[in-house]
């Protein structure tokens, strides 16, 4: 950094500068699929059934948006403040963990983002819940039946209008599979932004409203047509 451009709020400067670390509150949610109500899909998983990771995770509403996701402590061994906070009579805006299988896979539909964007055939990750988890194991051993893998497998994916259901879909059929020569990236992708991270819960924390200012209904917390509320593992 040169002193003559250099102010004592700046923490570096120049496209070569150091831009790693605080990813913001909204971790990997950009990067999830989620499907609207009442519409249909197609993807390619790039996961195989045994490869899902599993974790724990608790969604906090910042700023009135649901849809920021951190990792639960208790994952490397700590006590979870995210965990204790939800389970309290104030929880604000934090909800209980809950358990998700996380998988990537290609988006094939095309399709515009809300800032005019165009994407198709992009990588996501695919975070499904207990429920939707039952149905994609039976998918998985269909295809091992049939002497083939979930990996590199196309479904056509469909999400009712149902208020509960699962925002990754909910109707998985198969369509055949994949060359994976043929995409334009078949590798997985970085699953680390998942990983529980104590610096980012503990700055988390000193930013939310005072449990006065947010009101204390636990019942607050859950959005509406969301998947949080149906099939959330109790612990
Ligand atoms: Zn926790």
């Amino acid at each position: 950094m040169s002193e003559e451009t250099k102010a004592p709020w700046m923490l570096d400067e120049g496209l070569d500068g150091d831009m790693s670390g605080d990813a913001g509150f909204r971790g990997n949610s950009m990067t999830r699929f989620r499907m609207k109500k009442a519409s249909d899909t197609s993807i390619i998983f790039l996961t195989d059934g045994p490869k899902f990771r599993i974790l724990w995770e608790h969604e906090v509403k910042i700023a009135g948006f649901y849809g920021n996701f951190f990792g639960c402590l208790q994952m490397l061994g700590l006590p979870c403040p995210l965990c204790q906070l939800a389970l309290s009579e104030a929880p604000r805006g934090v909800g209980k963990r809950y358990k998700i299988c996380v998988a990537t896979i290609v988006h094939l539909t095309e399709y515009t983002d809300k800032k005019g964007a165009v994407h198709k055939n992009e990588r996501r990750f695919f975070c499904a819940k207990a429920a939707t988890v039952e149905i994609l194991n039976r998918k998985y051993r269909s295809r091992v039946e049939a002497g083939q893998t979930l990996k590199y497998a196309m479904y056509k994916v469909a999400r009712t209008s149902n208020e509960k259901g699962a925002a990754v879909g909910e109707d998985f059929e198969f369509v055949k599979m994949i060359d994976p020569a043929a995409l334009p990236d078949a590798t997985e992708l970085d699953y680390s932004t998942f990983a529980p991270n104590p610096a980012l819960v503990k700055t988390l924390i000193g930013s939310l409203p005072s449990a006065e200012s947010f009101g204390s209904k636990p019942d607050d917390f859950h959005p509406p047509g969301t998947d949080s509320t149906d099939d959330s593992v109790k612990y």
